[in-house]
Formats: C-alpha cells, structure tokens, sequence
C-alpha cells in the first residue's frame, strides 16, 4: 500500500521497522479535519443511536467475517508497517475480528431499570449513547486495540473520530475499510490521522467530544485526561505496567520458563502486560535463569515478514536507544548483570532494523530504573526472593498496577497472591492472556477505567432516570 494521499493535503511517510523501507503515506490532518470529523460525527449520531440494536450487531458480524477473509493481507500489513512476527500479526487480527463478534453478540442487552413507588410513581432508568466518542491509538498492538475501543463504542449506538499512531496508521485504516464494507456508515466511524500534538490535542480539549479512550504512555495520558477535564469527558486511560512475575518453587519449571520467554519476548517485549520483571524463588532461580535463557537464545529474530521469525525489531530507533540506555545504566551501576544479549547488532541482516536481541539480567537490583519504569522492549531483569511475602511487596513496589502472575499450585499461595497484587489483572500460571469477556485496565499509574467485558459497553452509555407520576 503505497499511495499518496489527497495531492492537496500535507502528507507523512510509514517506514518499515525491519529495513527502513516505505510502506505508505498517510494525511497529516489538522485542527479543520478534527473540527469536520466531529460534526460529521454528531449528524450520524442521530441516525446511527436509533438504529435496531440487532442491525447494529448485524454490521459488526459481517465486518468480523470480511477481515477474517483478508486476514492474511491485513497482516501482512500490521507487520510491514510495526516490525511484529507475522504468526503475531495474524493472531492481533484475529483478535480484533474477535473482539467485534463479543461486542455484536451482547448489543442491546445491557438494558435500564424498572421500579414502581406510591410517591413517586413509576421510576425507569433507561441507559441511552453519549454520543460523538474519540480513541487515541498507539502502535503497539493497533489493530487489537482499536477492536476494543470501537467495539463497544459503536455497539453501544455511538459514533467515533479515531486517531491512530503516526507510525502504524495503516492497518487501523485498512479496518476502518473493512466495517465500510459490512455496511457501517463512513460519518459513524472518522479516522484522522497526525500528530499527536496537534490531532491527538484537539480531540481530548473538543468540548463536543462526550468520552475519549486513551492508550500510550503515562505523561501523554495525564495530558489528554488534563484537557479532556476542561470539557468534563468520560476518560478511559491504559498507560502500561510494569508486570511482574512471581515463580514459586513449586512452580512447573518448564511451563514457567516458557511462560517468561513467551510473556517477555511476545511483540519485541513491546506489549503493556509484558512480563518486565521477574521475581523468583532463590531455590529453584538458578535452574529457572539457566532454562529461561536457553529458550531466549533459540529464539530466532528477524524480518516479521519471514516465515520461522520469533521476534522482529524495535518498532522506531528512538525507541531502541531507549531500551538500550536503560541496559547499560543498569551495568554501570552495579545493578545487574547481562547473561544474554543487550548490545545492539552492527552486522548481517539485522543491522538495517531497529533490532535487539533477547536480553536477560540477573541479580537485578529492584530499585534499578529497568525494574521501576516501563521498558518497552526485549529485556528481561531476574531477581530473586526469599518469601511469597517479600515477592508480592516488590511486585508491588512500582507506579505501576496494570498486570501480575504468579506460578504456583499452592492455594494458600494463591489466594494471597490474588488478594494482594495491585494489579488490575492478576494470572495464576499464566500471564499476557486477555479475553474480550473480561474487564482490562489498570490500577494506579497504570490508568483509569476498564477496557473489554460488559464494562466497557457501560462506559459508553449513560443513566438516565425517567419519573412518572401516574
Ligand atoms: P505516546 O503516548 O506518545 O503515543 C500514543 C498515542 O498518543 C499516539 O497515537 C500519539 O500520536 C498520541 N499522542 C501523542 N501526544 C499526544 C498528545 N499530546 N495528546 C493526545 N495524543 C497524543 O507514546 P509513544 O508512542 O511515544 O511511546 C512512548 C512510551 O509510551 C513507550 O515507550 C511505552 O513505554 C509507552 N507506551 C505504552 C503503550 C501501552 O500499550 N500502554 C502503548 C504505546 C506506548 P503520535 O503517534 O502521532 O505521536
């Protein structure tokens, strides 16, 4: 897909991570575009919010179906334009696909309420849209995530102005195409693409913006929920973790090992549940660090678009010398050790790419920056622990309360684990595992709100109490 946009309009470049190359040009939109999306936006509320909930399901069925049938093409492109391993690519599409099927199949059954007072009559609460809704998406995991933003947005009788990542614009596009195509009107679902100072701003301060879902990085969220307070928005933010996980030593050794190596590695560690620190009982952590790096090694990196690929590159170099600065500061101050990669490849194939290979730290310091701050590439920090107690006080121990797992087949473990991680989402045996049924968000920095489930059609529908005195 590589075609300029509109000759009139300010345009920018997509390069593939993996080689630099061109991918595509999308529209630098300005303050006019975000201004005539939203009033576009409002004059297909009116429409759109009347329609039968079942026609509304009907529309998200069909789009699920029409991506499925291009699955593999709008893979292809997901990796083009992130870097991620294609298996990945198909799997984030097929979620997205899956996502708009739960949200089709629970359309118009979250339903008011009724009651009857000799005072007051009958009392109704009935739950009505808010209206024009805006999603700022980041590039990580485009496509899945604009599934769970729009889902539950269009289920719930809203219309949406999107804003995808200046980086990986192109597949949220292509999905847009696709509810097109299952029959959703262009005026209820408005992708603009550009900067995030500029479209990303002018959405979260619009005071015809009713609610506004964020996901990216903490000081970005703080700003967008800042703005959009001016205008008193429903907010959603999903600002990343620092995911922690415990491994007991009861643990199944070789399900907790891959269980690290997948949980870290998965998306070049660029995923906000990935496991980024890892707590382990000292008695089994040599055996576990030994294993763990075995399966890190055999992983094979390259272009995402070539078959047998585990793992593609950084998604932008900035992003690189960032993981990469944090890996060395670690060294440097005596806070960690490097038992597998952390340097960057200067060689062979890789060398054109934003690539980094599987790196593992040990005896990590839980105080070192890479175990505080989100780092959002392939590292893995190991540190170890004496007591169950301990290790859920230092899960504990960031800004963070997105995720946590702990493996263990011990109940008395569990139930205290479960009870005292803060954490918006805890795993038993498990971890980077998020089904559309269930509510995903975060505690403390980690954001405000819940994605997915039931709870998010609710975010999107507001109460309104209807008295009538008889
Ligand atoms: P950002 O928060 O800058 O970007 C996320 C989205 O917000 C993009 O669409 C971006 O647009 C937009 N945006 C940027 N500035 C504003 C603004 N002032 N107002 C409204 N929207 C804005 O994240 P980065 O891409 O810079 O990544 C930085 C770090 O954030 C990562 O290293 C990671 O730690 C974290 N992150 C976490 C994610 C998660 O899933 N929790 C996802 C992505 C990042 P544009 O692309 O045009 O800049």
């Amino acid at each position: 897909m590589i075609s300029k946009p509109d000759q009139r309009q300010d345009s920018f470049e997509v390069h593939n991570p993996a080689d630099g190359n061109l991918v595509g040009y999308v529209s630098r939109g300005t303050q006019d575009d975000v201004d005539d999306a939203i009033r576009i936006s409002w004059e297909a509320f009116r429409s759109w919010s009347g329609t039968e909930p079942l026609d509304r399901s009907k529309i998200l069925f069909f789009a699920a179906r029409l991506v499925r049938e291009d699955q593999k093409e709008l893979s292809q492109l997901l990796t083009r334009e992130q870097g991620k391993p294609i298996k990945e690519s198909m799997n984030e599409i097929a979620g997205f696909a899956r996502v708009l099927e739960y949200y089709a199949s629970i359309t118009g059954t979250l339903q008011g309420d009724y009651g009857f007072s000799k005072n007051y009559g009958h009392m109704m609460v009935v739950r009505q849209p808010l209206g024009v809704c805006a999603a700022i998406i980041p590039w990580n995991m485009p496509a899945l995530i604009m599934g769970w933003k729009t889902g539950p947005v269009l289920a719930a009788g809203n219309t949406m102005v999107l804003k995808p990542s200046s980086t990986a614009p192109l597949t949220c596009i292509a999905l847009a195409g696709h509810l097109y195509r299952a029959g959703l009107p262009e005026s209820v679902l408005r992708i603009v693409t550009g900067s995030g100072g500029v479209v990303g701003q002018a959405l979260a301060r619009h005071p015809d913006i009713r609610s506004i879902s964020f996901t990216g990085a903490v000081s970005t969220g703080i700003e967008v929920a800042g703005n959009a307070a001016q205008t008193l928005k429903k907010t959603v933010l999903e600002l990343g973790g620092s995911d922690a996980m415990i491994v007991c030593k009861d643990a199944d050794p070789e399900a907790a090992a891959k269980g690290a190596v997948s949980g870290r590695f998965f998306n070049c560690g660029q995923t906000c549940t990935s496991i980024k620190r890892v707590f382990v009982d000292s008695a089994i952590c040599t055996p576990f660090v030994r294993r763990v790096r075995e399966l890190a090694e055999a992983l094979i990196i390259g272009d995402g678009l070539t078959g047998g690929v585990d793992m593609g590159p950084v998604h932008t170099g900035s992003q690189r010398e960032n993981v990469h600065s944090l890996v060395q500061e670690t060294v440097n101050n005596d806070q960690g050790t490097v038992l597998s990669g952390g340097y960057i490849p200067d060689t062979g194939a890789l060398k054109g790419g934003n690539f980094y290979p599987p790196t593992i730290l040990t005896n990590v310091d839980p105080d070192a920056p890479v175990m505080k701050e989100e780092v959002f590439g392939p590292v893995l920090p190991v540190s170890s622990f004496e007591t169950v107690t301990e290790a859920i006080d230092l899960a504990n121990s960031t800004r963070f309360g997105l995720g946590a797992s702990i493996w263990t087949h011990d109940m008395r473990t569990i139930s205290q684990a479960t009870r005292d991680l803060d954490a918006g989402i805890v795993w038993v045996n498990q971890h980077l595992r998020i089904p559309p049924e269930v509510p995903f968000g975060g505690m403390k920095f980690s954001g405000l709100g819940r994605e997915n489930g039931r709870y998010a059609l609710l975010q999107y529908l507001e109460e309104k109490t209807i008295l009538i005195n008889p």
